[in-house]
């Protein structure tokens, strides 16, 4: 086996497809969220700024985030020296379990190194606590759901994009007595549409199915307290396990469930993935617990209340362009292109000529033909850069040539 020239050719194929991906180089500085520095591979720098973070509300440059985190940090040191098991809980991630229970309104909660495995070591674990299980996982679920429900190794069987009709039609087929779990989203993040939350639970509950939402994309700017989309629609009571992440609206790191405190003691009790890794930084833990602290609070509720205003502002300025923007009501902005290269091209145009960083999405993240750029305002982008990415947007569309106004949705 000639190793070096298959991963040339593995390498090579992303190349040709114009889907190989380049990492931008940003130093954020605390403070000036969203600009940043963009150190070039010759080593040189320009000012920038972030239109495609996932830190939605800057809490990672909030002052009660960093206060908290220093005193966790001058008080406990580095990291948390084990497994949760093994020597690695301490009072922060106890004080964070219930932060997050406490949000959900639900008995329990448990901590994961991210959301990805939360969602991955949770989905796969469930088989082994209720044997035979069916998971019904929505097309568009994010990737760690599908390996999840994949590394679980039974049976699944995959719905159509928020096609509750069809997750109706697959309950149906199976025997009443098998147990069964619906998977999905709240907030779908390449599209920025929401689940049929409430019609997925109706079902669910018709056929006895338990169910399991992802609303990484909603904790923090959804309802009343920050927890998501569920809350805000009044069902939060009604969803079986609820994960979420706190990297992003939190700006923080980390991932969650919360759930019944069975549910949350089997999962702790069965799932390698979180029995077999180091516990979370208390640091990381005393920030994420703040953070999720604050957006419960009235001050949170402003915050969403602006992230929301800037989104309208942002879709209402490149809808007015003409662009074809997706929009499904929510606070993410995507600007469909529909080819690889050509959104490649625009990205970097707009990084280089503009300084403004918006990441071109190719497949697999999104199906082939639907590539985008995919903007993320949040309450940190001001006007005067709401006005350099219009003009900038506006400016390389002419230049491209690009059609206008095929906007979906
Ligand atoms: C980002 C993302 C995750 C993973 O969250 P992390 O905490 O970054 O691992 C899970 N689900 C969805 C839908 C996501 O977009």
């Amino acid at each position: 086996m000639d190793y070096v020239a298959a991963l040339d050719r593995a390498i090579g194929r992303l190349h040709e497809e114009g889907r190989y991906r380049t990492f931008i180089d940003i130093e954020r500085r605390k403070g000036q969220f969203p600009n940043a520095v963009w150190t070039r591979p010759d080593g040189s720098q320009k000012p920038i700024t972030v239109w495609c973070g996932n830190d939605y509300l800057g809490m990672g440059q909030h002052p009660e985030v960093l206060a908290a985190m220093h005193e966790a940090l001058d008080a406990t040191g580095a990291g948390s020296g084990g497994t949760r098991n093994i020597s690695g809980t301490t009072v922060y991630h106890k004080r964070l379990e219930a932060e997050i229970a406490d949000l959900h309104g639900k008995e329990a909660a448990l901590v994961f190194s991210s959301a990805y495995i939360a969602n991955d070591a949770t989905l796969s674990t469930l088989r082994a606590i209720f044997p035979g299980l069916i998971i019904y996982s929505d097309a568009l679920n994010h990737a760690s759901m599908i390996e999840g429900v994949r590394r679980g190794g039974g049976e699944k069987r995959i719905f159509r994009h928020n096609d509750v009709a069809h997750l109706r039609e697959l309950l149906a087929k199976d025997d009443p007595a098998t147990p069964k779990l619906v998977a999905f989203e709240s907030i779908y993040s390449m599209d920025g549409d929401f689940g049929p939350i409430e019609a997925i639970l109706d079902v669910a509950e018709e056929f006895g199915a338990l169910t399991y939402i992802d609303e990484v994309h909603a904790v923090g700017m959804y309802g009343p307290r920050g927890a998501g989309v569920a809350e805000r629609d009044g069902q939060m009571h009604r969803i079986d396990i609820i994960n979420a992440t706190l990297a992003k609206a939190y700006g923080v790191f980390g991932g969650y469930i919360a759930a019944s405190a069975k549910m949350v003691d089997a999962v702790r009790s069965y799932a390698p993935g979180f029995i077999f890794t180091t516990s979370l930084p208390p640091v990381v833990a005393a920030g994420a617990a703040a953070s999720v602290r604050f957006l419960k609070t009235e001050a949170g509720q402003a915050l969403r209340e602006v992230h929301q205003a800037k989104a309208r502002t942002l879709k209402m300025r490149l809808k007015g362009l003409g662009l074809p923007i997706i929009d499904e009501g929510s606070h993410i902005v995507p600007v469909h292109v529909g080819n690889p290269i050509h959104c490649k091209m625009i990205s970097d145009m707009l990084l280089e000529n503009f300084g403004v960083y918006v990441q071109p999405i190719n497949f697999p993240t999104v199906p082939r033909g639907t590539e985008r750029l995919r903007f993320t305002p949040s309450p940190v982008h001001g006007p005067e850069e709401i006005e350099k990415v219009v003009k900038a947007m506006d400016a390389l569309w002419q230049h491209c040539a690009l059609n206008r106004a095929e906007a979906t949705a």
